[in-house]
């Protein structure tokens, strides 16, 4: 054995022996220990180096080992690295001047958690003591994180295993028109009676009982749905007529991935809340958050929040969050990603489908897209797993690592690969489409 594949094997078997993971059942796992990464490949102990179209769990926007934001790590770590929430401290008020500046007017604070759950748990929380009301209400096809609430906000199968939730927490159809809940066959069909599904549920969940409506902006890990053209403009509405706090998940979707700061900001809605993680600083150090409108944040000027985190604002993420930020408005990172795009993933994936008879639908926005693989063109009948498992082996086999969630292939690259990274991984996508 090389010295390599024994570090590889002293890594997974320590691994095994002593790594509980997420998500898995432990005793079956064969997962690939992974070396190093720059920009947008990482690689592993024997030097195979992958085109990455999963940006790890869809957080490395910024890329692998950027340095500069390495370095501003670095020089952070040298100073006062972790301050309690009791003390004011530099990198958090850089951060969140930074962060609420990017944010829709009105939403002037930031209180910071460590992960995405926790920014909703403290979402949840800010809706209910504003409103005094208790009820949720959150798409079935969501993902909103694994702590208590968010899971129970999660309307996907993941929820179920944690199940009984929280009380009070109502799940409803969103828009999706490839697999439409409402019989709609065009996109404003879809985005009208998805609007009026909403309006329904809550005249009979009670809207004096609803503190918040809960949705990503641009729907992640179930399946990359953009709302059609007037959806979120109308859920705004519904909540407005009836004092609904909105919280706009923006967990995965903001920080450049769609080409804005925010994936709301494509449309002309102003929420109450926004969640935020991943993106913010790439996951380089765990940070998570909550955007806060004045009117909300109002209701706590007098009246202390109850709630918070040893770690909230700790000194470290927040000097990397700020450094994040910087680094992405010097370099210029959501023009690139709009004309990623423009230039090569919305025309590329859809010659793709075009192309490839097993392509059912394609969808996206910035770098985050999704290719829906069907067995059947007419009857949609969903791509199987064993037909996923190949495609995904004929991208690794040619140094591309995909990104399979059930039958589609999310393609969603850190935000920083280069036009012609992305023509390739979509050149290998295609020939891994023709072996199936
Ligand atoms: N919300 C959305 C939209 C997400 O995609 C995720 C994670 O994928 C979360 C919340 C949870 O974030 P975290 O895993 O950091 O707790």
């Amino acid at each position: 054995l090389s010295t390599e594949q024994s570090q590889r094997d002293h890594i997974k078997e320590l691994s095994r022996k002593h790594v509980f993971t997420s998500w898995s059942a432990q005793g079956a796992l064969d997962q690939l220990p992974l070396a190093g990464g720059e920009g947008a490949h990482f690689w592993d102990h024997e030097g195979n180096r992958y085109l990455d179209l999963t940006s790890q769990l869809v957080n490395v926007n910024i890329g692998y080992q950027h340095p500069k934001l390495v370095a501003a790590i670095q020089e952070a770590a040298g100073q006062l690295v972790t301050i309690g929430p009791g003390f004011d401290s530099e990198s958090r008020a850089e951060a969140a001047r930074l962060v609420s500046e990017r944010a829709p007017e009105g939403m002037n604070k930031v209180f910071f958690t460590n992960s995405g759950a926790e920014a909703v748990e403290n979402a949840i929380r800010l809706a209910r003591l504003h409103t005094g009301r208790h009820k949720l209400l959150a798409a079935y096809r969501s993902y909103h994180g694994a702590t208590h609430g968010a899971i129970s906000l999660t309307g996907e199968g993941r929820r179920l295993g944690s199940e009984p939730g929280l009380p009070g927490v109502v799940h409803f159809w969103g828009p999706y028109l490839y697999r439409s809940a409402f019989y709609a066959s065009t996109e404003q069909e879809e985005s009208e009676r998805a609007l009026e599904h909403l309006r329904q549920t809550l005249q009979f969940e009670g809207p004096d009982r609803v503190a918040a409506i809960i949705l990503e902006s641009v729907v992640g890990s179930n399946g990359i749905l953009v709302p059609p053209a007037g959806y979120l403009e109308g859920v705004r509405a519904l909540c407005d007529e009836h004092g609904i706090m909105l919280i706009a998940d923006e967990v995965m979707a903001g920080f450049a991935r769609t080409g804005q700061w925010f994936a709301i900001q494509h449309w002309d809605v102003r929420p109450d809340l926004i969640t935020f993680a991943k993106g913010v600083n790439s996951g380089y150090v765990p940070l998570g958050g909550v955007v806060i409108s004045d009117e909300i944040s109002a209701t706590f000027n007098e009246r202390p929040y109850p709630g918070g985190l040893t770690y909230s604002g700790h000194a470290l993420a927040c000097a990397s969050a700020a450094a994040s930020i910087n680094i992405m408005e010097e370099e210029g990172i959501l023009e690139h990603v709009r004309q990623l795009d423009e230039q090569v993933l919305r025309p590329g994936l859809t010659a793709l489908a075009e192309q490839h008879e097993v392509v059912g639908d394609v969808r996206g926005i910035g770098a985050f897209w999704a290719v829906e693989l069907v067995a059947d063109r007419e009857t949609k009948e969903p791509l199987g797993a064993e037909a996923m498992g190949r495609i995904a082996a004929a991208c690794k086999a040619e140094g591309v690592w995909p990104l399979i969630v059930a039958n589609r292939v999310h393609v969603v690259p850190p935000c920083v690969i280069t036009q012609d990274e992305a023509r390739r991984a979509l050149e290998v996508l295609g020939s891994a489409l023709s072996s199936v």
